[in-house]
């Protein structure tokens, strides 16, 4: 499994090692040795000589080095000074009455033994031993094994947690109802001989309920829950991320039928590739494809199913998402207004609320905020209501909570204040519109103001009727009409235009382009083909097959192609302005308006009557 110059890389770690132990036994010997020794001048020997403060002298080579007479009043340090060809020095020596000796060891023998053979030896083979165990950890052969008594995995026999603890995320909570039944009725499933999915991702920002909703499922189904943090993976020593992932899907197969919980997974499954910026982090890659071995190696039939939560799926490595391991996404995101009034009723169940509290004016107030903020803003209100010496939190205790929990969080997250959600919501509205009232358009699914994870303030979602597998001219034509109807909406309504509207723009360019370019859509090129497709998608830029002149004219067609439907989107939102006011206002009011409920009121508009017509 390991591949094989991990013998290299061991010696070198090994040699590293030693050779940092070896400098630091010199510094700390000479800094004992320099603490001692001090060197003076040959003239001073000789004085010293001469005043009789000498008691020995050791020659050698180069140098002599001096023990004073206890009473000499230098101290208990040792003197050295060079050797200079001195004949008379014996005999001054003699005169002096210092002994002579030849070199030996002057201090406490003992202790220079200690200080140059023990402890060295010592703190090499302690250090060795702690290296080559952890290399051997490593490996996953070690004698000294101690991955099994560190794996400390989070097991909750039951959670305690219900679907009914998770309020809002009525889609993932149905995407995991399945988890939970097959966790229930394993039988059903196996008879039938029907595959179950290993393992879901719950993707969406922090604070939205991931984690609980994993522990609910474990909770619905009643059986055991194993957890463990990605973020814990990181900080370990060398090895043990692998061994614990082994441990914990080796007593979670004892367990079974039970829920393996890896939250944050993004810190231990960030992509391979961009991640390791020079050399990359060795730990974190063990412990991705333990993971990765553990996942294929299990059968799914024995009832273990794995959950993982991230607020950065883009980072993960792509085998991690691959049939068989987390094919299944779950989507969780922020909830919308009915959502956090839900979350909100559920939070306040455990506190004291007057009854003229109104939790929905309160849910309205807060577009934007995560499941984490809205029960961070009941316990705020709860501590304003003691605070304020009262025993029920009242409307104005929330309020205040809200200013507190929302003023914190206002500059990191999308929070929209009050002008930013109507222009959003007018934007929206004016992509619905123009989707509603053109011929070849799909219908309009859902239309939301509710700030997403990917960045985007709002959206609308178009789903086709049937699978379509050609795009006709006219499709083409219409679909760039409705990405452009976001922008003229704001300029019919505000008579301004925001930076809202920069990844419809792309979008409608590139179409148009296409157009011309590849798909031959235009009567100026005809059939022409300016640019070749297979190019475009090994180094991901358009080569274009033409002249620079031919290029030119291409950019004039797009921008003709794009111009005449900005005009178009501009006339349909202008003439229907009092619809596009309308359907604001009731967006506005519940952030999320599904595709029914607006066709509802499309249909009753004089502009569908003249559509029907046409
Ligand atoms: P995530 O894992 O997505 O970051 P958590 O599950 O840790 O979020 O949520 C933190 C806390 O916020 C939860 O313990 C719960 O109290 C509250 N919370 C979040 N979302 C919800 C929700 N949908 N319903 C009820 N409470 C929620
Ligand atoms: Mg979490
Ligand atoms: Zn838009």
């Amino acid at each position: 499994m390991f591949n094989k110059n991990f013998g290299d890389k061991k010696f070198k770690i090994a040699a590293f090692y030693s050779l940092g132990v070896i400098i630091a036994v010199l510094i700390l010997n000479y800094m004992v040795v320099s603490m001692k020794t001090e060197q003076i001048t040959y003239n001073k020997f000789l004085d010293l000589l001469s005043q009789k403060k000498i008691s020995e002298v050791q020659v050698t080579q180069d140098r002599l080095t001096i023990i004073p007479k206890d009473n000499s009043g230098i101290g208990k340090k040792i003197l050295y000074t060079g050797r200079i060809s001195d004949l008379d020095l014996k005999n001054e020596l003699k005169a002096s009455g210092a002994d002579i000796t030849a070199p030996s060891s002057n201090d406490d023998p003992l202790i220079n033994f200690l200080l140059t053979y023990v402890i060295p030896i010592g703190i090499l083979l302690i250090a060795g031993r702690f290296l080559f165990g952890r290399i051997d950890k490593k490996l996953g052969s070690g004698v000294m094994s101690f991955g099994k008594n560190n794996a400390k995995v989070y097991a909750e026999s039951e959670t305690g947690v219900t679907f009914l603890d998770v309020a809002g995320q009525d889609e993932a909570k149905e995407s995991l109802m399945e988890i939970v039944d097959f966790l229930h009725n394993q039988d059903k499933y196996i008879k039938i001989g029907a595959r179950l999915p290993k393992g879901a991702l719950l993707v969406g920002p922090p604070g939205t309920g991931k984690t609980l909703l994993a522990k609910a499922v474990a909770g619905e189904a009643k059986v055991p829950f194993f957890s463990m943090s990605g973020s814990n993976f990181v900080e370990m020593f060398v090895g043990m991320g692998a061994s614990r992932v082994r441990d914990l899907f080796q007593q979670a197969q004892q367990k079974a039928p039970c829920i393996i919980f890896i939250d944050e997974i993004d810190a231990i499954g960030k992509s391979r590739d961009t991640a390791g910026m020079g050399g990359g982090n060795d730990e974190r890659e063990q412990t991705l494809n333990q993971l990765l071995s553990e996942m294929d190696g299990f059968d799914s039939s024995v009832g273990v199913v794995i959950l993982a939560a991230t607020n950065r799926p883009e980072v993960l490595d792509k085998a991690l998402l691959r049939p068989g391991r987390f094919d299944r996404r779950v989507i969780v995101d922020r909830p919308d207004l009915k959502g956090r009034e839900n979350i909100l009723i559920v939070h306040s169940k455990g506190v004291k609320l007057s009854s003229e509290v109104r939790l929905d004016k309160i849910a309205k107030a807060t577009s934007g905020a995560v499941g984490a903020d809205l029960a961070n803003m009941i316990n705020e209100a709860a501590l304003f209501a003691v605070k304020n010496g009262r025993e029920e939190i009242c409307q104005g205790d929330l309020e205040e909570a809200v200013e507190v929990v929302i003023a914190g969080k206002e500059k990191k997250d999308k929070i929209l204040s009050g002008p930013e959600k109507k222009s959003v919501a007018f934007h929206e509205v004016g992509h619905a519109i123009v989707a509603a009232l053109l011929k070849h358009t799909d219908p309009v699914h859902k239309i939301t103001i509710v700030p997403r994870t990917m960045g985007a303030l709002g959206y609308t979602m178009q789903l086709p009727e049937e699978e379509k597998n050609l795009v006709s001219k006219e499709e083409m034509i219409d679909e760039i009409t409705v990405l452009l109807g976001g922008r003229s909406a704001e300029e019919v309504e505000f008579n301004s235009i925001s930076t809202g509207a920069s990844n419809d723009i792309e979008r409608a360019t590139k179409m148009a382009r296409n157009m011309v370019t590849i798909y031959g859509m235009t009567d100026k090129f005809d059939m022409m083909a300016l640019e070749s497709v297979e190019s475009r998608y090994l180094d991901g830029r358009p080569v274009q097959t033409c002249s620079a002149e031919t290029a030119t004219l291409i950019d004039g067609e797009t921008l003709s192609i794009i111009r005449t439907a900005h005009e178009k989107a501009k006339a349909i939102l202008t003439k229907n302005h009092d619809l596009l006011i309308k359907i604001a206002g009731v967006l506005i009011e519940k952030e999320t308006i599904m595709g029914d409920e607006f066709m509802e009121i499309v249909k009753e508009s004089s502009a569908w009557k003249e559509k029907i017509e046409v």
